[in-house]
């Protein structure tokens, strides 16, 4: 199963490739947690794209598009893969065809998944996540334990520096005009699927595997 999963930032489609990957036993790549790894072990990919992330801007698309080609490239994906956060805009989605075309291999499907703004915004200014093992909550639905403690390995969680107010403001407007379009030019391809992300995040997994026409 090779998939994309779309959607504006708080979508869910970290929570939703994670349970994706395993019922697939495909890959989950995440373009923004490779980011944040390479962040936190301050290579030289880090420092750069630390620039565009804390201003909730997108990194440029020759970099992004170098980094999924290589993790493309790796044995583990030969039978699939979730990309969850790439592509991001039209010019990555070009290149993404144009490197699974020299592959040989072309995606199965896109699922978007569809939260309406005002639910975003909750959703992100609630989010917590684990700075240890990359664990997601929220405050409200799925919170960590007392004392803001994650219930995978125990680090204190925190609020990722860009799910603040002004961030998320910006992450949005780049959604809108850079994200969105990507809709339309998969669904041209006869590749889109849309999945209901307003609710719980099982109600979610069950619209996404309606989509993908596959039993839960
Ligand atoms: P995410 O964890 O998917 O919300 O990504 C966090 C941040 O990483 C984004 O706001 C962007 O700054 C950056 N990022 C992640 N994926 C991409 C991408 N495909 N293209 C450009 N920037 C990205």
């Amino acid at each position: 199963m090779r998939l994309v999963l779309l959607g504006a930032p708080g979508a869910g489609k970290g929570t939703q490739a994670k349970i994706l990957s395993e019922k697939f036993n495909v890959p989950h790549i995440s373009t923004g947690d490779i980011f944040r790894s390479n962040i936190k072990n301050g290579t030289e990919l880090g420092v750069l794209a630390k620039q565009y992330i804390d201003k909730g801007g997108l990194v440029p698309d020759e970099l992004t598009v170098k980094i999924v080609k290589s993790r493309l490239a790796e044995p583990d994906c030969s039978e699939g893969f979730v990309l969850d956060g790439f592509p991001r805009t039209i010019p990555q989605a070009e290149q993404l065809d144009a490197v699974l075309t020299e592959m040989g291999i072309a995606l199965d499907k896109v699922v978007d998944i569809h939260v309406d703004d005002d639910k975003i915004i909750k959703r992100l200014a609630d989010r917590r996540v684990c700075p240890g093992c990359g664990a997601s909550y929220h405050l409200e639905y799925n919170p960590p334990s007392e004392g803001d403690i994650c219930k995978v390995c125990g680090t204190k969680v925190i609020q990722r520096p860009d799910d603040s107010p002004e961030t998320i403001k910006h992450r949005l407007q780049v959604y809108q005009s850079q994200t969105k379009p990507l809709i339309q030019y998969y669904n041209a391809q006869g590749k889109l699927v849309t999945a209901y992300g307003q609710e719980e995040i099982e109600d979610t997994t069950s619209e996404v595997m309606k989509a993908l026409g596959v039993k839960k």
